[in-house]
């Protein structure tokens, strides 16, 4: 079911508009998206952040263990991007991985960190395909 997600710019609110199909909302918008608080026909389309096309990978959704998978490829710039994106979604809940992202952002070695990590967390974390 289609949702569209606009602001009113005559009174301020959000407006969301939940169509049962795409023809139904191509109808409506021809017709004239309508303010449901206010009656204005002033409605700005918002982009949802989740509907954003990020450029390359969307690291926000990534598991932990595919996180790994980019800290042993070593590009610290990409493994930066990654946790740059992950701090914003809020999806990094995991303390180990932030401060994985952390001491990399300061450039200590991916090699050195996961070192440090298998020292205070071996066996389990060391193989993830267990
Ligand atoms: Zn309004």
């Amino acid at each position: 079911m289609p949702v569209y997600e606009y602001r009113c710019n005559a009174c301020g609110r959000p407006v969301t508009l939940t169509y049962k199909s795409y023809a139904a909302y191509d109808a409506a918008l021809a017709a004239g998206l309508i303010c449901p608080h206010c009656g204005a026909a002033d409605l700005t389309r918002l982009i949802s952040r989740v509907t954003v096309a990020k450029p390359g990978r969307d690291y926000g959704s990534m598991s932990s263990g595919e996180m790994l998978n980019v800290l042993e490829g070593g590009d610290t710039r990409e493994i930066g991007r990654m946790f740059e994106q992950a701090g914003q979604d809020q999806a990094l809940d995991d303390p180990t991985m932030r401060e994985v992202g952390e001491r990399l952002l300061k450039g200590e070695s991916p090699g050195s960190i996961e070192r440090d990590l298998d020292a205070s967390s071996a066996p389990s974390s060391a193989s993830p395909a267990s």
